[in-house]
């Protein structure tokens, strides 16, 4: 009897919190103020964007889109739902190539970064007055919403250029800052995140604050990696080099994980700023006996020998490195080419090589992304699976996940990055999550599925991947993930989860920002 009536009080205890807490918030039933009711917009078609995003898995509906034509009407945004005893949600949006619903929100207001646009009427990238043949010091102030074509495209002009980037560049500036930003010049120059020198932040206050190392330093760590938890970046200050003119871009066919893994582990171990022998960018990918074989890198002349190669043993692996040289000068580019590939264990002549202008290869990307578009490929569900592997237990990695599950199973591979990266380039004290190790590698698994079936079965492989990682110790870290648990989280970030709690509680203390990551709501 005792039991019975605990239970029902219980029951009683949870339907009073529904009702007085955990009641939905409807924004219909609360008087927007006029100023901001002007800039919210209720369109379908708005509305249907905003609901969806690159993964095309998740679906959530936000009340309303803010279509925001200064930064204050962001803040005001924020500011009004602090002010509620209930407040509502707000979602930052760059350009929603987030894969599991990150920049969405379910009946709160998405902000719509790229409209800050208009507001910025072509001040949205400005680069710093620096002597470029000194660039120690250079910079370029660029809004949140830019994209990181823009950046590169208004820097070379100056002769100068970001130094990390991402593989694909239509990408806002706020929304990789938020994770990371990682690539194949990571291993020299840190992720993105790394070489940031200054931010403005509307924090979840609504404060508009200007941090860096030196000023406001808890909110600048907490923002970057910060999973867009604190607060809305409106501009950051990136740290410029001087740009090369061309590169000498390089790929290498391996049929042996070992000494594909020695010769990634060795080309990053160079320090760039003090060795000119060293490579610019290293990456790699996998090359399997399963469709689709991409080939189109590779002279059609060598396909068949590439495909028999993979026939043959199942499995390859390419190391992509990229040498940048400059059309004047006096380096003989050919003997610095020569100087980083000897000694490395790749099957001989299996060396491939394209000379193209910077631009070209650092929006390579985009290229595939037309064709893709002009087969109806794009926009299409993307199921993936990014993480961090220890470098101690790559090579059980390979045995267990890429021999082991992803060349077994019966279903297309898609794209299969992995390569290293350095730790000393990362700062912990930044919001962002690496595995415990000096080197670690990032592994992305890439998919496109043609229908929700698919889906599914991609989910099913991930989902066994980490369990086989679980099982066998190996201590990996999910990047851009999302769809965990509130456990899951707080294990992603172990020893950090703490201070990401504490950062949350003073500076979004009621919740409100990018729900859509699924940490605190
Ligand atoms: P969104 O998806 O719009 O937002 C991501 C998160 O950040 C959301 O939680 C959102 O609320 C928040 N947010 C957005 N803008 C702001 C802001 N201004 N201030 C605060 N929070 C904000 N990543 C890599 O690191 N390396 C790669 O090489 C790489 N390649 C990619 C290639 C493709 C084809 C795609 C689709 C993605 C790739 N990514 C890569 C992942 C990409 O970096 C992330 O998905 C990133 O979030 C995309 O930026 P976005 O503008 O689309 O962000």
């Amino acid at each position: 009897n005792a039991m019975i009536s605990t239970l029902v009080g219980l029951l009683w205890l949870s339907i009073i919190v529904f009702i007085t807490h955990g009641k939905p918030l409807n924004l219909r039933e609360i008087p927007i103020p006029k100023d901001l009711a002007l800039k919210l917009s209720r369109n379908p078609q708005i509305l249907s964007q905003a609901s969806t995003d690159y993964g095309h898995i998740i679906h959530e509906n936000p009340f309303a889109v803010l279509e925001p034509t200064s930064i204050s009407d962001i803040a005001n945004l924020i500011n009004y739902s602090n002010s509620l005893p209930h407040s509502f949600t707000i979602s930052p949006r760059g350009q929603a190539h987030s894969v599991l619903g990150q920049a969405m929100t379910q009946n709160g207001i998405v902000v719509n970064m790229t409209q800050l646009n208009w507001y910025r009427n072509g001040s949205g990238i400005v680069v710093s007055d620096c002597d470029v043949k000194n660039p120690l010091g250079c910079y370029v102030d660029v809004g949140g919403e830019q994209l990181w074509i823009d950046v590169l495209n208004a820097t070379l002009k100056h002769g100068l250029t970001p130094l990390s980037w991402t593989d694909y560049l239509y990408l806002s500036v706020g929304g990789t800052l938020s994770n990371a930003g990682i690539g194949g010049q990571t291993f020299r120059f840190g992720p993105q995140i790394s070489n940031v020198l200054e931010l403005d932040v509307i924090t979840g206050q609504g404060n508009i604050v200007t941090c860096s190392q030196e000023k406001n330093s808890e909110v600048f760590y907490a923002v970057l990696g910060g999973l867009g938890q604190f607060g809305v970046i409106t501009r950051a200050r990136i740290l410029l080099g001087p740009a090369p003119t061309r590169v000498k871009w390089l790929r290498l066919i391996y049929n042996d994980f070992s000494a594909f893994s020695t010769d990634q582990e060795h080309l990053i171990s160079f320090d760039r700023r003090n060795d000119s022998n060293g490579a610019d960018y290293v990456e790699g990918m996998l090359l399997l006996n399963k469709p689709p074989l991409i080939l189109s890198f590779y002279p059609p002349s060598d396909h068949p020998r590439i495909t028999s190669l993979v026939t043959q043993y199942g499995i390859t692996y390419v190391l992509e490195l990229v040498k940048y040289y400059d059309t004047n000068s006096q380096a003989n580019i050919t003997e610095e080419v020569d100087n980083l590939v000897k000694g490395l264990k790749f099957v001989p002549t299996f060396m491939f090589q394209k000379d193209v202008t910077y631009e070209e290869f650092l929006d390579r990307v985009h290229s595939e992304e037309l064709i893709l578009r002009s087969k109806g490929l794009w926009d299409v569900p993307h199921p993936w699976l990014n993480m961090f592997i220890p470098k101690s237990r790559i090579s059980d990695f390979n045995e267990g996940v890429f021999k082991g599950i992803i060349l077994k199973q019966n279903i297309s591979a898609g794209i299969v990055l992995v390569y290293p990266m350095n730790r000393n380039k990362w700062d912990d004290r930044m919001s962002a999550i690496t595995p415990d190790e000096d080197v670690f590698y990032t592994l992305a698994l890439l998919h496109a599925a043609k229908e929700m079936d698919e889906v599914k079965t991609f989910q099913a492989q991930n989902h066994q991947i980490l369990q086989f990682c679980n099982d066998a110790g190996i201590k990996v870290k999910e990047y851009l993930s999302g769809n965990k648990t509130h456990q899951e989280w707080v294990e992603h970030f172990g020893a950090k989860w703490q201070q990401f709690e504490e950062r949350k509680a003073k500076f979004d203390p009621k919740r409100i920002l990018s729900p859509g990551q699924g940490i605190f709501q």
